[in-house]
């Protein structure tokens, strides 16, 4: 089976120089690419880094995008401009976005452009904590029922959806996420697609795991049925994705 890799840059590196490095350092990964895909989410200022790339196994996301609106809104970046750069993926329902004001019915029509541009969105998702009476698990079906509202059969096929849990991502992380508390929630996850879309197409969609991934803990996520990882932190430094890559 093909895994795929999602590197999140978020805000970084600060300048272009950095970028160029990290990105031509990346392509170079090339031949360890069996059975593996990566995507490398830069910022929007360095997808010109891969406007030009041309590879089956190394592909261009963004890490956002304007809805499908008619007019000109200042600051904005549109779908159709995205695809025009070779971005294929797009991700959206970030934690680090939801939590500066990213609604679901934004997020919700933010993947009906995306898909409209035939790009693939990553649909990420995940509770800010855990607690003993299962809120968690009600509070990501809350966020794929609404976000996913709009999405049809036919589409959903081509949907990505990551989870993330907020408590176990990024230099605030509380603590690693098991293998066990991600099969877990794959579990939970595909039964809330398979009630809204029926398990067919349920067992289509490819759900990731993001949050403190690293070269120690990758194998145990996609042991445990991650058809994908999500890196932040450690997709900045080439050496560290070269060994998440031959980890497993
Ligand atoms: C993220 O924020 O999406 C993420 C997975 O970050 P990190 O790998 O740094 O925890």
């Amino acid at each position: 089976m093909e895994h795929i890799i999602i590197a999140n840059w978020k805000s970084n590196p600060d300048s272009v120089i950095k970028a160029r490095g990290v990105f031509s350092g990346i392509l170079k990964l090339n031949k360890n690419l069996k059975n593996k895909k990566i995507v490398i989410c830069p910022p929007y200022p360095y997808l010109f880094l891969g406007d030009k790339l041309k590879s089956p196994k190394i592909f261009l996301g963004a890490q956002n995008t304007f809805i499908d609106t008619e007019g000109s809104f200042t600051g904005e970046v549109k779908a159709e401009m995205l695809k025009s750069m070779n971005v294929k993926y797009v991700i959206v329902g970030h934690s680090e976005r939801r939590k500066i004001g990213d609604s679901d019915e934004y997020i919700s029509k933010q993947i009906t452009t995306i898909l409209k541009n035939k790009l693939i969105p990553i649909l990420c998702v995940g509770e800010i904590k855990r607690d003993h009476d299962g809120h968690y698990l009600s509070f990501v079906k809350n966020q794929i029922v609404n976000d996913l509202s709009g999405i049809n059969k036919n589409s959903i096929k081509n949907i990505i959806i990551a989870y993330e849990p907020v408590w176990a991502i990024g230099k605030g992380a509380v603590r690693e996420a098991t293998g066990e508390e991600f099969t877990e929630m794959k579990i939970y996850i595909r039964k809330v697609l398979s009630d809204l879309y029926g398990a067919n197409i349920a067992k289509s969609v490819k759900i990731f795991y993001g949050g403190s991934v690293k070269k120690d803990n990758a194998k145990i996520f996609i042991d445990s049925g991650a058809d994908g990882l999500l890196i932040g932190r450690d997709s900045l430094d080439v050496k560290k994705i070269e060994a998440i890559i031959k980890s497993f």
